[in-house]
């Protein structure tokens, strides 16, 4: 079992339940749960989305959107079912605290799909978890099954006059069907392919009914917040970044794992307080704030709080907060290889931008880790990734992009002394001297 790592500055908002043993839903009872989804039912819908707008959580998934707004804009009456979908999906590399929550408390997304499915009247919800989180579809689905047998879950929830089914589903393990419309292909089960919007899922959704897809760390968050209040949680972060969040430190640390932390949270104390700090008494070269997909800070960039904006006006953005640190042995030109690797294995090949654009980087920055490139060809791969970006159907595109133009930006001496013919500097370094002859 995945464990949450600890530092005297968490805050044990989400992880509150976690090694209680909360997957029983009688401990689960025990520790306050399910008082949030009945105080839900008292308060109705209108009060629910007010209370979520107060407590300013923003999506957990990447884009940052304030939850409580994207719920308000599902229509109050609609000729189709409406639906909650709870994007579990999760797999940004540098980002491993779904698991978690899925592990220690799935009582909690349950809980939380019950709050959304009342705050905009959905008889059915759907958790669906990554292919390859396959192994925690059964904790997930004895969390359904003791909800049902108590009560929570199917006809006349609480004794109330609302009904709702929920249902556990897994991908097959695609990094695309992470993104909201395409995840929603999926458990329709179709192609995972991203739709083109306008219309948005919260009008347009699941089976074209309005639908309201969070994050599962998201998801899960709101239980506390309705536990706690919103004023309160709200509090514990930054202005218009309500809360805490679960942030996964990887790389370079001497203890790397997750950890729950207030909103705004200084990154600079993140790597080398909680963190620890670089091994072997290296320096730090770069860290990448939110996931693959977010544009790499320098080590002269981490004074600033990790929240939506702050780190956006640092240039880069929160993403689903994995943060993975860098130290002064990695070679830039390699790591951009290898983050490109990923998403061209990763994109659909649905639209021609992030197709061609993924495969010619991936290509272009073989050819100069391994030595083989001409001048040129460090501003060929800026200028082909400024060329992808936001002209793809779904943010993968973007996600190729956006660290490439940042690595070569901020890393291009490196880049540079790749030209030289003989690939990579690092790699050299290591070769013997050739014997005189
Ligand atoms: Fe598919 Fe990439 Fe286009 Fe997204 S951006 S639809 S992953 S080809």
């Amino acid at each position: 079992m995945a464990t949450l790592t600890t530092h005297p500055d968490c805050v044990p908002l989400i992880s509150y339940r976690f090694g209680k043993g909360a997957t029983n839903i009688d401990k689960y009872l025990e520790l306050d749960g399910y008082k949030s989804a009945r105080k839900a039912l008292e308060i109705g819908p209108e009060a629910i989305i007010n209370e979520m707008k107060a407590s300013n959580l923003r999506g957990r998934g990447g884009a940052g959107f304030p939850t409580g707004l994207k719920w308000s804009f599902v229509p109050k009456q609609s000729a189709k079912p409406k639906y909650v979908l709870v994007n579990g999906d999760e797999s940004e590399p540098g980002t491993c605290k779904d698991r978690l929550i899925f592990e220690h408390d799935p009582h909690a997304v349950v809980e939380g799909v019950i709050i959304a499915a009342l705050a905009i009247q959905a008889k059915m919800g759907f958790i669906y978890l990554r292919g390859e989180y396959r192994y925690l579809i059964e904790i997930m689905e004895r969390a359904v099954a003791d909800a049902y047998a108590k009560g929570f879950l199917g006809k006349k929830i609480f004794g109330s006059d609302f009904d709702l089914d929920v249902v556990v589903q897994t991908g097959a393990g695609a990094y695309e069907v992470g993104e909201e419309s395409a995840l929603m292909e999926s458990l329709e089960g179709k192609r995972g392919v991203p739709r083109i919007r306008p219309p948005f899922p919260a009008v347009v959704g699941l089976y074209g009914g309005p639908t309201i897809i969070n994050n599962a760390e998201t998801i899960a968050t709101v239980p506390h917040i309705f536990r706690i209040g919103a004023a309160e949680y709200a509090k514990l972060g930054t202005e218009r970044n309500g809360g805490t969040r679960l942030f996964c430190l990887s790389g370079h640390l001497e203890r790397p794992g997750v950890y729950e932390l207030p909103m705004g949270y200084n990154l600079r104390k993140m790597i080398y307080e909680v963190g620890g700090g670089i091994p072997k008494g290296r320096k730090l070269k770069a860290v990448v704030p939110g996931g693959s997909s977010t544009p790499v800070l320098t080590a002269d960039e981490i004074d600033i709080g990790m929240d939506f904006d702050q780190v956006g006006k640092a240039g880069s953005m929160l993403g689903s907060g994995g943060v993975v640190v860098l130290d002064e042995t990695v070679c830039m030109v390699e790591f951009a290889l290898r983050t490109m690797k990923f998403y061209q294995h990763e994109s659909c090949g649905w639209c021609i931008p992030c197709r061609e654009g993924t495969d010619w980087l991936k290509k272009s920055l073989t050819r100069l880790h391994a030595g083989g490139a001409v001048d040129k060809d460090i501003d060929d791969i800026r200028y082909l990734a400024e060329n992808m970006l936001g002209r793809t159907f779904c943010p993968l595109g973007d996600a190729a992009a956006m660290p490439t133009i940042g690595f070569v930006k901020k890393f291009r001496k490196e880049f540079e002394d790749h030209l030289e013919g003989r690939g990579c500097p690092k790699h050299r370094a290591a070769e013997p001297e050739p014997a005189l002859v």
